[in-house]
């Protein structure tokens, strides 16, 4: 309870902050609660737990070497990521989840908007929808935000389509393409994206957080061009998301500028044992991976059959319209019967819920909480 004196103490200190942040709105992430039973399909989480090998990896490193600080570049992962990609540890910088990396992002490559040599200098980018994070790292850093609409149907509008309608900045300092996008699934041809980037001039990051999911990938961009960055996490194909790790892969001059812009010992050292075992037992994810696609389709079907309009998807998500009564409606009652799916209330998905690929047991759960609110 604020107490009087807290209140008088609090003027004092809200006077401290800094106006821009004081009126910020924060990123809300999906809700983390810890209900026993309930069916957690609201923050893409991956339903299947990291190998044993992983597991065991974690485990051997927890002992009295956590009184020591972590490698401050992640140098051993970095250069085994490299090695991966076919690219050299300068072209790989590793974060505190892809999240660290999107928000250094915009502190290297964007100028505030106050004394910015152009509008396009201090310009953050993005495609909407997609991922929410992106126009608060904009405010945050007192940038100036362009959202352009996808197409209605999610797809990519094209660069003739984007030059014509003048709606895309080819010289933002920063733009954000989530491919596949999040939250409808829509997956990109690679093709696409790769003529975005042969005309795009500002800073492109093409968030690939999803793309273990889908059929294509782009990393090759990512090489190819200098401007191009291509962002990458072990959160949700690797099933890590509580050791936050996340790269990026890019020119070398990029990289380096995002390394002298991050803490000293952004990852953790259990994060980095977890990440590097987990790129020693690939297979194992691989399976993971069909077995989620295998039980996305199977949702899809089974949702459509129930009277949903479901979005094709190429990640581990569903974006559904449900029949009958609002999404948001939906949300609660679903809610009300252990079932946790998200919505958003921006207007291009507000009719939809975006409902995580789990387990199949736990699909199956869900689509019985579907089916008895169809019949309530
Ligand atoms: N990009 C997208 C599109 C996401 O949905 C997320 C997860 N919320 C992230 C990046 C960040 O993931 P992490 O920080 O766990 O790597």
């Amino acid at each position: 309870m604020t107490t009087p004196r807290n209140q008088v103490s609090s003027r004092r200190a809200t006077a401290l902050i800094r106006p821009l942040v004081r009126k910020l709105h924060g990123y809300v992430p999906g809700e983390q609660p810890k209900i026993p039973g309930l069916i957690k399909l609201n923050t893409n989480e991956n339903p299947y737990p990291p190998s044993p090998k992983v597991l065991a990896a974690i485990k051997a490193a927890a002992d009295g070497r956590l009184r020591l600080y972590p490698n401050p570049t992640a140098q051993p992962l970095r250069e085994k990521l490299a090695e991966l990609h076919g690219c050299q540890a300068e072209n790989v910088i590793v974060g505190n989840g892809s999240d660290e990396l999107l928000a250094l992002a915009t502190r290297a490559f964007v100028e505030p908007a106050s004394g910015a040599r152009s509008a396009s200098a201090a310009t953050v980018q993005y495609f909407t929808p997609s991922y929410s994070l992106y126009s608060v790292l904009a405010d945050i850093h007192g940038a100036r935000r362009r959202a352009v609409a996808l197409d209605a149907d999610f797809g990519l509008p094209g660069v003739a389509e984007l030059r014509r309608t003048g709606r895309w900045d080819f010289r933002a300092a920063l733009s954000f393409v989530t491919t596949p996008n999040a939250p409808s699934g829509r997956g990109y041809a690679t093709s696409q994206l790769d003529a975005l980037c042969r005309a795009h001039r500002g800073a492109l990051v093409l968030d690939e957080a999803y793309v273990d999911f889908a059929e294509e990938h782009a990393l090759a961009l990512a090489l190819k061009y200098p401007h191009v960055l291509v962002s990458r996490t072990f959160s949700k194909a690797y099933s890590l998301c509580a050791l936050r790790v996340g790269y990026f892969i890019g020119h070398p001059d990029l990289i380096a500028a995002l390394d002298k812009a991050r803490d000293s010992y952004n990852v953790n050292a259990l994060g980095q044992v977890a990440a590097l075992a987990t790129l020693s037992d690939l297979a194992y994810y691989r399976g993971n991976f069909q077995r989620i696609i295998a039980t996305r389709e199977q949702l899809r079907r089974e949702l459509v059959g129930l009277g949903f309009a479901v979005y094709p998807s190429q990640t581990n998500f569903l974006l559904a319209r449900p029949p009958g009564f609002p999404a948001s409606e939906w949300l609660e009652k679903l809610r009300a019967r252990k079932a946790l799916v998200r919505w958003f209330a921006a207007p291009e998905v507000k009719e939809y819920l975006r409902i995580t690929v789990g387990a199949p047991a736990e699909a199956r759960t869900f689509l019985r909480a579907v089916s008895a609110i169809l019949r309530d």
